[in-house]
């Protein structure tokens, strides 16, 4: 199946219930057994079905299924947000004494969790340069849990070298994770590329409107030959005293994923609203069409902003004169580069007012609107950061990041103008 119709059917059989268009939102806590033996062999994996919605939910499952087709994965679980899937998706294989190896370019919050979070649970970050991934071999130790990076970062809106990423953390025997939020499921699947994990905030373009905050972790197909017999990985390949013993390598399941769900979400509650994974579907039906006008529209705002007198710098890799710009045509679908992009002004005190000049974009820390955002990443999504810390991750006060959104391009182009005058 296309990925356009998976968006529209994947995981839902009308056949069942009463055959509603729309999938039906089960806003339940808990289910009743039919008996108690069937709760048991649930209980026991003997038997698969809902229990609690804090494990599993009707909705969210075809949410999961449907997200994992997109991705080409195998299979998914959604979280309460973006941040609650990469945390699941790290603790899952890492503790304490272990390192994890992170992008130098990544969300903010995801670099705050990962230096300074983790680091009090005594998993230790090492930072590598994904552009070229050309430190990333010699990071790698014994104790080296994962890699993590972003397709598309943010909100530098780099592009690593994912290939070459990939063949050093296989020829090691080390687990990738891609976010793949900014991207999104319609433009790139990093699964194709080898990656063995893919997390995502849906709160961002999945949703589309900026109505419901939510995560996912899909993981892809045969990732447990990675998993079994590999001395990094023990964890799944001993009994699980939390769970009658369960092997998660043995179970011929897929592991990570059941992992995050029968140990984490169990355990931490990381669990999405089913109304979250309605709200996600519906924005589903309509991701591949969107991401076609965003990036659109962002091509002609970056043109735009590129010839600009008082425009330092556009990053966005649409563009033929970005650095890239060859990334993007290998690795996206029809080279479509996604709505996010940042530029340079003179100084703070220029972007200051550009920030407060604009009438359609609104100053939000959110990025996959329909609206048009406009924000000042140094003060707002990125303040946690240390000058240090901002400086090597390339986001300097004059810099401003725009969400491209689904206006006419031609209001947009002239409300920047207006705010640069
Ligand atoms: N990953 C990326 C690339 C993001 O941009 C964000 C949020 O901006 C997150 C993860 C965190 O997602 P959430 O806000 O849903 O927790």
């Amino acid at each position: 199946m296309q990925k356009d119709t998976i968006a529209l059917h994947a995981g839902y059989d009308k056949t069942q219930g009463f055959g509603t268009m729309s999938v039906p939102i089960y806003q339940t806590t808990a289910y009743a057994f039919k008996s108690g033996e069937h709760a048991a062999d649930l209980f026991a994996l003997r038997d698969f079905g809902p229990i609690y919605t804090r494990l599993n939910n009707p909705t969210t499952d075809i949410f999961e299924q449907r997200f994992a087709a997109m991705e080409g994965g195998v299979a998914a679980v959604a979280t309460s947000s973006g941040m609650s899937a990469i945390f699941d998706s790290i603790i899952n294989v890492a503790e304490a004494g272990d390192n994890i190896i992170i992008s130098d370019k990544l969300y903010g919050g995801t670099v705050t969790l990962c230096t300074h979070t983790l680091k009090r649970f005594g998993i230790k970050a090492k930072i590598f340069s994904s552009d070229d991934a050309k430190d990333l071999e010699g990071m790698i130790d014994e104790k080296t849990k994962l890699i993590l990076f972003e397709s598309l970062s943010n909100p530098q809106i780099s592009i690593p070298d994912i290939e070459k990423i990939v063949e050093i953390a296989k020829k090691h025997n080390v687990l990738t994770i891609c976010d793949n939020t900014v991207a999104s499921a319609a433009l790139f699947n990093p699964i194709k590329w080898g990656v063995d994990v893919v997390v995502h905030s849906t709160s961002k373009y999945t949703t589309g409107q900026g109505t419901a905050l939510g995560g996912i972790i899909v993981e892809r197909e045969g990732l447990n030959e990675l998993i079994s017999g590999n001395p990094r990985y023990y964890h799944f390949n001993e009994p699980d005293e939390s769970y009658h013993g369960l092997v998660y390598s043995t179970t011929g399941l897929p592991p990570f994923t059941l992992r995050v769900r029968l140990a984490l979400v169990r355990d931490i509650g990381t669990a999405p609203s089913p109304f979250n994974s309605w709200l996600l579907l519906q924005g589903l039906e309509t991701l591949s069409i969107r991401m076609k006008r965003h990036s659109k529209n962002a091509l002609e705002v970056a043109k735009f902003l590129n010839s600009h007198p008082k425009v330092k710098k556009v990053s966005y890799p649409g563009l033929e004169n970005d650095e890239g710009c060859k990334k993007a045509q290998k690795y996206f679908k029809d080279g479509l580069c996604s709505g996010l992009m940042s530029f340079k002004v003179e100084d703070y005190e220029t972007a200051k007012k550009v920030l407060n000049s604009t009438k359609i974009f609104s100053i939000v820390v959110n990025i996959g609107d329909s609206k048009s955002i406009i924000t000042h990443p140094a003060s707002t999504t990125h303040q946690q950061l240390s000058n240090d810390e901002l400086k090597s991750a390339g986001i300097s006060p004059e810099l401003i990041r725009l969400s491209i959104g689904l206006e006419d391009p031609k209001d947009l182009i002239e409300d920047l103008k207006q705010a640069l005058s």
